[in-house]
C-alpha cells in the first residue's frame, strides 16, 4: 500500500522519513529536518529528542494536541562548514480554525553517521 510520507517529499513512508524514524542515520540536515516535520505531525516526542543535539536538547517536550501540521515547505538546505548546515523552512499549522505558518532557519550538525537538530532562528 502506497503511504505518501508526511514531509511531502512524494516518497512512500517508509522509504523516506519512516526509514529515519526506524533509526537510520540521516544522509543529510534537510533530510533530518523532514524526519522531525514528519514526527512532529506524528507526536513522535521520542524522535524528536532523539534527533535534538545533546547540548541543546530540552529535558522533556510536550507538544499541543491541537496544533496540526499541514504542510511543509523547504526554501533552502545549505552547508555551513564540512560539519554543518542550516534548513530554511516553513511548516503551515491548524489549530480549531486558526491556521498560520511558522518560517525558521534551523541548525544542524553532523552526529556519527547521521545529522542532528541544534536550534532556530525565527524568519
Ligand atoms: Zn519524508
Amino acid at each position: 500500500m502506497f503511504e505518501p510520507c508526511d514531509c511531502g517529499s512524494g516518497a512512500t513512508y517508509i522509504t523516506c522519513c519512516g526509514r529515519l524514524h526506524a533509526g537510520a542515520p540521516a544522509p543529510d540536515a534537510e533530510a533530518l529536518m523532514r524526519s522531525r516535520y514528519s514526527a512532529f505531525r506524528r507526536a513522535d516526542v521520542a524522535y524528536l529528542l532523539k534527533s535534538w543535539a545533546a547540548e541543546t536538547r530540552p529535558a522533556s517536550l510536550s507538544l499541543d494536541p491541537a496544533q496540526e501540521w499541514t504542510g511543509l515547505k523547504i526554501h533552502r538546505h545549505r552547508l555551513t562548514g564540512p560539519d554543518t548546515a542550516i534548513v530554511k523552512f516553513t511548516a503551515r499549522w491548524r489549530s480549531g480554525q486558526r491556521t498560520g505558518g511558522l518560517t525558521e532557519t534551523s541548525r544542524f550538525r553532523r552526529d556519527g553517521a547521521g545529522w542532528v537538530y541544534v536550534d532556530g532562528s525565527a524568519g
